[in-house]
């Protein structure tokens, strides 16, 4: 079943095996499977064909095509890496040989469903916590050898890239994907066409095609609507994520719900359960209702569907659950009750909180009618989600409405820098990572010599600082500052200072603006002879202009003594960047407006490296504090956010100046400072396995997908 399309993958592979020098045939199977990102190891077999080509977007498809030839004959010519692609084509081999995982039936597949996925940087189809989340699962899900597929959208442009200017203000712009350049392949069908599906939008169909991705076993179908048939505006709707435009925003939301169900179905797979990661996608219970032949039909199209949908929802705020007007969502879906049997106002209703009010319509509501089970992101997640949504369970109190909760966590192999994992191979014992989600394997963490683990510490630091320092040049000629501007960050950022790092998504629940709410007091720690420096990176959405001015804000502030050596925005944050930043920084600072921060997840990877977390006590943070593994502000919702913030601020600084800074520098005649140490070391052996994606996966499995 999980076989459809592979053979397209197959000829892909093999035609790229043609172009190549024997020795280094091998890495074209490597290349189509993005299993090889998180082998350790992996992308240096890759980097070391030419590390320059790759570093430019990681993509090995694209390396192996467009390399010169005699790039590639030097490489075939080396025989420690003709050695070492070997040994990688034979770890992926060994990896896909594997029984399933016997938990979910393999003729039964889960799908697994989202408008994001963030796999590697060189698939820029997601924007952040979301999809970055929906990557690691299936990441996780393939080291399980869980039966699942995942399908989702192939913006041709993908998220926006980032550029700041002088003031600070954002500027977006696009760069034009070409799928043939990807590890993908279009999948075609038994007469050797290509599969394409329609769906309704505005006043006819739309018509996508499907393509292929090898994420290890998990195989992700995504389609894609730039085909001739199509009008140019139809094209648009897999042109970028989260688009702009609410109009197209609904047809992305026809073709990943409805699409979905019908490549699947063109594919011959049949799944047990779809799992909609967020509610965008939530379409495709309908579409599957309006093929059961029960008769309960007309009353209730969804109890036909109810037993193989679940539903995760992310959004704590009602911003994050779109809602639209009737109108406005039959201008643009108006063919989708003809299509799945229901008159206009049923479906209307089906959208609505409380169905026969004239209330706006969304995703959400219809998503959770649909599932069998819904969850939030987190502990305390799941009570919000409660709360927010106990308005659609009349009859029940918040404490009872059905939404339960699956708590977040990150793939420890692709969050867990290479020279951290040398460390803990050497502790932990062998194939510990298959044991990751047990914390009996992370009690030897206890174990480690402190000058190791310090040492590590130092080195990840310092390879951030030398790359940062780079970075922070470049992007401060491009955006057009004074020289001496520019030369600061390549002398003041220093790889021994205690590095304070915070990236993530800017949206203004995220409170960026909280560093500057006391100049003064936050210009002071950049200074004296315990300085701390700060590095920054983060995008807002396009249409998030309160957002943007946060950025602008925290600008302001850039010509203040000190900050121009010791404070970085690094442009256009991605997984790339998300990665060397989790690694390198001492202290992840995450300060959300609670209960607004559904999980986070940047924490749990910066956790992963032996970073120390400061944060506000909401999403995981919530779960995970245990007073010795980091520091906590408190997490009590205030409606006056003036004197909320105030007090955040003022928490914020008494802990870096009181509790971080002294630790940091309290330092013994090595020159370790052991109690900072007992600290990463309470915060990897408390984290490393509970905040894990495989727990997160074993969960899903348990307590979701299997049914009741
Ligand atoms: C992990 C990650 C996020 C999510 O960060 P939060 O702390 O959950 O907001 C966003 N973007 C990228 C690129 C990430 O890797």
């Amino acid at each position: 079943m999980l076989g459809a399309g592979l053979h397209d993958l197959d000829r892909a592979v093999t035609d790229l095996a043609h172009e190549l020098p024997d020795p280094l045939r091998p890495l074209a199977a490597v290349a189509y499977d993005y299993r090889w990102s998180w082998v350790p190891g992996g992308a240096d077999v890759f980097a070391g064909i030419d590390a320059h080509r790759f570093g430019r977007d990681g993509n090995p498809v694209r390396l192996l095509r467009s390399s010169p030839r005699p790039v590639l004959e030097r490489a075939a010519a080396d025989r420690q890496l003709v050695e070492r692609a070997a040994w990688l084509a034979e770890v992926l081999a060994a990896d896909r040989a594997r029984p399933w995982d016997t938990a979910v039936d393999p003729r039964r597949p889960v799908a697994f469903v989202c408008a994001e996925f963030g796999v590697h940087r060189s698939l820029p189809v997601y924007s952040g916590g979301l999809g970055v989340l929906a990557g690691d699962i299936l990441k996780a899900a393939s080291d399980r050898a869980l039966p699942m597929v995942a399908v989702g959208l192939l913006y041709r442009r993908g998220y926006f890239h980032q550029r700041i200017d002088t003031g600070g203000r954002q500027h977006e712009y696009w760069i034009d994907l070409d799928p043939r350049d990807l590890p993908a392949a279009l999948v075609t069908g038994a007469d050797g066409r290509p599969i394409v599906v329609r769906v309704p939008a505005w006043d006819g169909e739309l018509a996508a095609q499907v393509w292929r991705v090898a994420v290890g076993r998990v195989p992700l179908f995504l389609l894609d609507a730039d085909l001739p048939e199509n009008s140019e505006l139809e094209r648009w709707v897999t042109s970028r994520l989260y688009e702009g435009n609410r109009s197209v925003r609904l047809a992305q939301y026809s073709l990943l719900g409805i699409g979905g169900v019908l490549a699947l179905d063109a594919l011959g797979i049949d799944p047990a359960v779809v799992h909609l990661n967020e509610g965008h996608a939530a379409l495709a219970a309908l579409e599957l209702a309006s093929r059961s032949d029960r008769d309960d039909a007309r009353d209730e199209p969804l109890a036909r569907v109810r037993e193989r949908f679940v539903f995760t929802t992310h959004t704590p705020v009602a911003a994050g659950n779109e809602t639209y007007g009737a109108d406005e969502l039959l201008a643009t879906l108006g063919g989708v009750p003809a299509r799945v049997g229901l008159d206009p106002d049923r479906f209307l209703d089906l959208c609505r909180i409380t169905p026969g009010t004239d209330e706006p319509v969304g995703m959400t509501p219809l998503a959770i009618r649909a599932s069998r089970s819904v969850n939030g992101v987190s502990a305390r997640h799941g009570d919000v989600a409660r709360s927010m949504w106990q308005p659609m369970f009349p009859d029940r109190d918040a404490s009872s409405v059905p939404i339960t909760s699956v708590t977040n966590g990150v793939h420890v192999p692709t969050w867990m820098a290479p020279r951290m994992r040398a460390l803990l191979d050497e502790h932990l014992g062998a194939g510990w990572e298959t044991r990751a989600a047990d914390p009996d394997t992370w009690s030897a963490i206890d174990a480690i010599p402190d000058s190791d683990l310090w040492a590590v510490r130092c080195e990840l630091r310092a390879e951030l600082v030398e790359h940062c320092r780079s970075r922070a040049v470049t992007d401060r000629l491009a955006r057009g500052e004074q020289l001496e501007y520019v030369r600061a960050a390549w002398t003041t950022f220093d790889p021994g200072v205690l590095t304070v790092g915070f990236a993530r998504r800017i949206a203004t629940y995220k409170r960026l603006h909280l560093l500057s709410v006391d100049p003064q007091r936050a210009l002071a720690l950049l200074d004296g002879d315990r300085p701390l420096q700060f590095l920054f990176a983060g995008k807002a959405h396009p249409m998030d202009e309160s957002a943007k001015q946060v950025t602008q804000q925290l600008f302001g502030l850039k010509d203040a003594p000190g900050v121009a050596g010791r404070v970085a925005f690094l442009e256009d944050y991605d997984l790339s960047y998300a990665a060397r930043l989790v690694a390198g920084c001492d202290v992840w600072l995450n300060v959300p407006r609670p209960p607004m921060e559904a999980s986070g997840t940047s924490g749990m990877k910066a956790a992963l490296n032996g970073a120390l977390n400061v944060s506000v006590l909401d999403g995981w943070w919530a779960e995970a504090h245990d007073g010795t593994n980091g520091w906590a502000i408190d997490g009590e919702p205030d409606d006056d956010w003036a004197a909320q913030d105030h007090r955040h601020a003022t928490a914020l600084y008494d802990v870096i100046e009181h509790d971080v800074v002294p630790m940091f520098h309290d330092r013994d005649a090595a020159g370790i400072p052991r109690a900072w140490v007992a600290r990463m070391k309470a915060s990897l052996r408390t984290i490393g396995w509970r905040f894990s994606a495989d727990r997160m996966v074993a969960d899903y499995v348990r307590d979701v997908y299997r049914h009741p």
